[in-house]
């Protein structure tokens, strides 16, 4: 019955709100840990979008951009249904931390299981309890630590309707990349969901552009499945300005160790030659300028003052 929805044993009726806690896991000092799951249903039944952030619990834009599309009420759709997950790993928010309280990536944990680790234990849950509603999903990240990236949409790059959402989505840059091994994004996937995987910004950070290209990008794909009519919101900057695509990309490393400067921003177009940098000691004696190998755009820009000999410094994407 297309009326009858129901998620975590709850019962969801048409023109609904409703928060319900996911309830899976305890503090060690037994606190109970919810993960508030906000589901909304439009007057009529349609597709399922999620839009979810924080599987790393220190990527705190990903979570604003899920956050503010509930504040400003754009996860009310008129058909069909929207869940938001602002924040899924709460543990490592509490510690501002990417990882799980066991250490584990829970991003490295998917689909899980029944007697795995916490982390795995949590992911099954989520996939077998949430997921199976699920046709479309917008997953927020951030770059790690320092490393900040422009705004941009990953994908598998092998699924049309895939494509045609990150294009619809708007963000500056689609990337054709491979989902990992026990991805969330590559669990979901093997399940036949459409994934949009958002990069912006950088962790324990929160940029307003970036946040303002999730939100957007947000109103964008539910507008498009129909799920709601945002003709009012919609900005055509993707038909004047299209997304490029992004079908390889490599990073740039530090040779040296020392005190660094970016020369270049994140998002811009290098041409091959150009002075992206320079590391050098603090003592004023030693510099070592390095030029970019090959024409592309800077997808992501690390913004440490100080590198380790080996960090990423860039990412390059080429067309
Ligand atoms: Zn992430």
């Amino acid at each position: 019955m297309p009326n009858d929805f129901k998620i975590l044993n709850q019962k969801v009726g048409l023109g609904e709100t409703v928060t319900i806690n996911m309830d899976i896991a305890r503090l060690t000092t037994r606190s109970k840990i919810d993960i508030p799951i906000i589901v909304s249903r439009g007057n009529a039944p349609g597709p399922c979008l999620l839009l979810i952030g924080g599987i790393h619990g220190d990527e705190t834009n990903g979570i604003e951009i899920v956050r503010q599309i509930i504040a400003a009420g754009y996860h009310k759709p008129e058909i069909g249904t929207i869940i938001c997950i602002p924040l899924l790993n709460v543990f490592g928010f509490l510690n501002q931390t990417r990882e799980f309280p066991d250490g584990r990536d829970l991003n490295r944990m998917f689909p899980g299981s029944t007697t795995g680790s916490s982390a795995s234990k949590f992911a099954y849950h989520l996939m077998t309890k949430v997921i199976p509603k699920v046709d479309y999903c917008i997953d927020y990240h951030t770059g790690g630590a320092q490393r900040f990236n422009f705004s941009q949409v990953r994908i598998n790059g092998t699924d049309n309707e895939t494509l045609e959402l990150a294009k619809v989505f708007g963000a500056p840059y689609i990337v054709f990349s491979k989902s990992q091994e026990k991805t969330f994004r590559n669990s979901m996937v093997a399940l036949g969901k459409k994934v949009l995987l958002f990069e912006g910004g950088k962790s324990l950070n929160l940029d307003k552009v970036v946040t303002k290209m999730g939100i957007q990008g947000a109103i964008n794909v539910i507008h498009h499945l129909g799920l709601r009519n945002f003709s009012h919101k919609i900005l055509n900057t993707s038909t004047e300005n299209p997304p490029k695509v992004i079908k390889t990309s490599k990073w740039i490393r530090a040779k040296h160790s020392g005190m660094y400067r970016s020369y270049v921003s994140a998002g811009q177009k290098v041409e091959k030659g150009v002075k992206l940098g320079s590391i050098s000691d603090p003592y004023g004696e030693y510099e070592k300028v390095f030029k970019n190998p090959q024409e592309g755009y800077i997808l992501n820009s690390n913004h440490s003052p100080v590198v380790i000999q080996g960090d990423a410094l860039f990412h390059i994407g080429f067309e």
